[in-house]
């Protein structure tokens, strides 16, 4: 990770200002040309981008594939297929007294962007804004994750192959020079982590009154009652839940299960967590802060799967019962392969201890009561809704992608993520014909007139 001095940051920042106003990322052609460029140097890296993937978390090769190769390869594609129809402006009528006049929205790039990213979908996370935004017109500086140095030089390899340093750039470093970065004007930010580091970006944002969307985490709290076959919840909670081993924004992070069938449940997902081999193919722990930060949430007794291994940074998936609410597992994002559950007697004291936690990024409910889970929707926000399976709402193209609250705010993905990095703009075309409405004074017959027929 080698950060870039003040002083080349700032010539940047004005060569890709310059490249904007030039009008450079405009041009529909030039867009769909960076896009396609993109898409042939990016499957010619695709071993390089797994290979980074697995020095760097150890992600399991359909993991790496699924999520992050071909995630954006379809990402990319659906802009290439799609972009000219989305950016067509959007014809307007008007009010019959502005006659004759043409109306349309067109969506306009917001200009210099900056583009965040986390480390647990370090290249998914980084690229398809990214990918949103050239589409979009934008020029890009993005700020991969520190955390994960072997896809933060792939990225950095990859962009300075498919763009010019004036349109899109990766520039590397930690928190303090993440912090100057935002400290600079752009025109439009976009952050995926953590709720804290939200909340500075939010700030920083707010000086230069610039648009933003944050990304955020959270606890998803995953609610099991009474009326659901156990195996196949048991199955679909821990897919969820292993895959990147809990490093997911959107992974259950604690099941709330009804009293009446919690003994089962659980003796469900330890013989489903017995049953196959998820701790042989788990992603690692990202770094060593993060492993002593999960092992201190683990007890001695807690039911788990394999051994720990400190040394590889790999944590043995752990399900954890017995709990309650006020335990120290459920006071923060777990983002790990353990998964507290806890029993709820009532269904009202189950809503409304859920209706006063931080609004998560997902809520997900096995029930097939439809009744109990309109109640639940309606009463606990979040930024998506997945019933009967996890995840599910969050990896699809033609859904919007985004958190509420502490989880953030904006939405992004296919459609949205060009709409996200555009702004409407109305325009108005009028003719210096004849005008009937011209107002001018005095207007005593015209107020009268108007007030006669506009009612
Ligand atoms: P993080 O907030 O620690 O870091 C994210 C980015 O912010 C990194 O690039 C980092 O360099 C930068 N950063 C860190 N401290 C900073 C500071 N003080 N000032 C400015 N920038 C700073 O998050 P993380 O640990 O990389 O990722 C995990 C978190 O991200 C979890 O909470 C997870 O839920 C969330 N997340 C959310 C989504 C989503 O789409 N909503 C996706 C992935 C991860």
């Amino acid at each position: 990770m080698l950060e870039i001095s003040p002083e080349r940051l700032d010539e940047l920042l004005k060569k890709q200002k310059a490249f904007f106003e030039a009008g450079k990322t405009r041009g529909l052609e030039v867009r769909l040309a960076a896009l396609e460029r993109f898409e042939t140097i990016f499957v010619e890296k695709k071993e390089e981008l797994l290979e980074a993937l697995q020095t760097d978390l150890g992600k399991p090769t359909l993991e790496a594939f699924l999520a992050e190769y071909h995630f954006l390869l379809q990402e990319v594609r659906l802009l290439r297929k799609s972009l000219k129809q989305w950016l067509r402006p959007r014809r307007a009528k008007s009010p019959f007294y502005f006659w004759p006049c043409r109306n349309e929205v067109r969506l306009e790039p917001h200009g210099q962007v900056l583009i965040i990213a986390p480390w647990n979908c370090p290249v998914q996370l980084a690229l398809a804004p990214l990918l949103s935004a050239v589409a979009a017109g934008n020029t890009v500086i993005l700020k991969p994750s520190e955390e994960v140095p072997a896809c933060e030089t792939f990225l950095e390899k990859l962009i300075a192959e498919c763009f010019d340093s004036e349109w899109v750039t990766v520039v590397t470093g930690g928190a303090k020079f993440t912090s100057s970065l935002l400290d600079l004007r752009f025109d439009f930010l976009f952050f995926t982590g953590s709720t804290r580091v939200g909340k500075i970006v939010a700030q920083k944002a707010a000086r230069h009154l610039t648009p933003a969307i944050l990304e955020l985490g959270g606890k998803c709290p995953c609610v099991v009652d009474a009326s659901v076959d156990l195996e196949e919840t048991a199955k679909r909670i821990l897919i969820g839940k292993l895959f990147n081993a809990g490093q997911s924004c959107f992974a259950p992070d604690f099941v709330a299960v009804d009293n009446q069938i919690e003994e089962a449940l659980v003796e469900e997902l330890q013989r489903v967590l017995s049953a196959f081999p998820w701790e042989e193919e788990m992603a690692r722990i990202v770094n060593g802060r993060h492993y002593q930060r999960l092992r201190a949430l683990c007890q001695e007794g807690d039911f788990r799967k394999g051994d720990d291994g400190p040394n590889v940074l790999h944590l043995a998936p752990r399900i954890v019962s017995g709990g309650t609410w006020s335990d120290s597992l459920m006071q923060e994002e777990i983002f790990g392969p353990i998964l507290p559950v806890v029993g709820y007697a009532d269904r009202e004291d189950l809503l409304e201890k859920l209706s006063h936690l931080p609004v998560p990024l997902a809520l997900y409910c096995f029930s097939t009561n439809e009744a109990f889970v309109d109640d639940l929707t309606m009463r606990v926000p979040s930024g998506g809704v997945c019933v009967n399976d996890v995840a599910k709402q969050g990896s699809n193209l033609e859904m919007s992608f985004g958190g509420k609250g502490e989880s953030g705010y904006g939405r992004y993905r296919g459609q949205r993520s060009v709409e996200a990095f555009s702004y409407e703009r109305a325009y108005t075309k009028r003719f210096l014909w004849f005008d009937p409405f011209e107002s001018i004074p005095p207007r005593g017959k015209q107020a009268r007139f108007l007030q006669k027929w506009m009612k």
